[in-house]
């Protein structure tokens, strides 16, 4: 175990959690930043164009979150590469004990910033094709359908940036809905609408995802008409919305029913001294520049905590 006790220790690295990073460091806190990959950046790592983080128009997801760690990295933010595992409360007032696989830090208070993973379709055929032409990552790997035919699920921000950019590198994307309207915002879809090589097959359900030992189809079915059909397609890419990585602080601060961290817009949870910021908080937006705002936030709480707490 690590002698050392750190004001906060972060755990995610993406925007939420280097949003608090920089804040936490510039008001002077001991403080670390734990996250399982070694590239800072979280789900914006897989987001081809940012269009809306403010000052910073028009840069890949990864541009952005370099900027985002070249800026940690200047103020002098100490990141650490591993696993936690489990969080354990000590007796001792406020102090809590992070195990990793590589080590056990010990903090008087914790950020959760672990942020979210996509959601499964739970359809016939995605578990046995997923990486043998069903993905969830249009940007990682878009570029093995050149010139094919790929189908896009999902209507949100996520499954239309996705047609848009597979529309650059594939013959033809049909971006397949469930509803008649979509759920991105405005300015996709207008893009989305006006690519020649794109069609939206609206009010369609995907019933299996057809294929020998690759995809070669899809099974679907038209919600208004209920007539079943099935689309040819070498690739399926799947943009159904996310689910908080919880697990770990599960049994530590209440959530609510789709297993966001109940944490109002001062990140603070049930759980003393734990506060919960970016994605896998409960709150209306998220988005990067919300998840960033949401790090300087838990970083106020976490300051007024410490006051209250060791003050006195
Ligand atoms: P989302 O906004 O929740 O959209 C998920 C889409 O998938 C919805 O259109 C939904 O249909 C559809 N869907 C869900 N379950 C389905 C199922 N079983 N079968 C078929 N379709 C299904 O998720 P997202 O696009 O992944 O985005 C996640 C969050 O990240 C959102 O809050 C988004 O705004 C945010 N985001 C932010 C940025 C940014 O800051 N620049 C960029 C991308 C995403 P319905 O519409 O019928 O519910």
């Amino acid at each position: 175990m690590e002698n050392e006790l750190y004001d906060v220790v972060i755990i995610g690295a993406g925007p939420a959690g280097m949003g608090a990073a920089v804040y936490a460091v510039r008001a002077g806190l001991k403080t670390v930043v734990i996250d399982r990959s070694p590239l800072s950046g979280g789900q914006i790592l897989t987001t081809y164009e940012v269009d809306n983080y403010l000052g910073l128009p028009s840069l890949s997801g990864g541009e952005l979150s370099d900027k985002f760690r070249e800026h940690a990295d200047q103020l002098g933010v100490k990141f650490i590469t591993a696993n936690v595992q489990a969080i354990e409360e000590t007796a001792e007032l406020s102090k809590y004990r992070i195990h990793t696989d590589k080590s056990i830090l010990q903090s008087k208070t914790i950020i959760l910033a672990t942020g979210a993973s996509h959601s499964l379709l739970n359809v016939t055929g995605e578990k046995e094709f997923t990486g043998m032409g069903v993905s969830y990552c249009a940007t990682c790997d878009g570029a093995f359908f050149r010139k094919r035919t790929v189908a896009v699920i999902g209507g949100g921000d996520v499954a239309v940036e996705d047609a848009i950019f597979l529309s650059k590198i594939c013959q033809k994307v049909y971006l397949i809905h469930r509803r008649d309207q979509l759920r991105a915002v405005d300015s996709l879809q207008k893009k989305l609408f006006s690519l020649e090589n794109v069609a939206v097959l609206w009010d369609s359900e995907v019933q299996e995802i057809t294929g020998t030992d690759k995809v070669t189809g899809i099974s679907l079915y038209h919600k208004k008409s209920c007539e079943q059909s099935q689309l040819d397609v070498d690739g399926v890419f799947i943009a159904v919305g996310i689910v908080p990585d919880t697990e770990l602080c599960k049994e530590l601060v209440e959530m609510d029913e789709k297993g966001y961290v109940i944490a109002d817009e001062t990140c603070t949870t049930s759980k003393k001294g734990i506060f919960a910021a970016g994605d896998i908080r409960k709150k209306q937006m998220r988005q990067i520049i919300t998840a960033v705002a949401d790090g300087a936030n838990a970083v106020g709480s976490v300051q007024s905590f410490l006051n209250k707490t060791f003050c006195k």
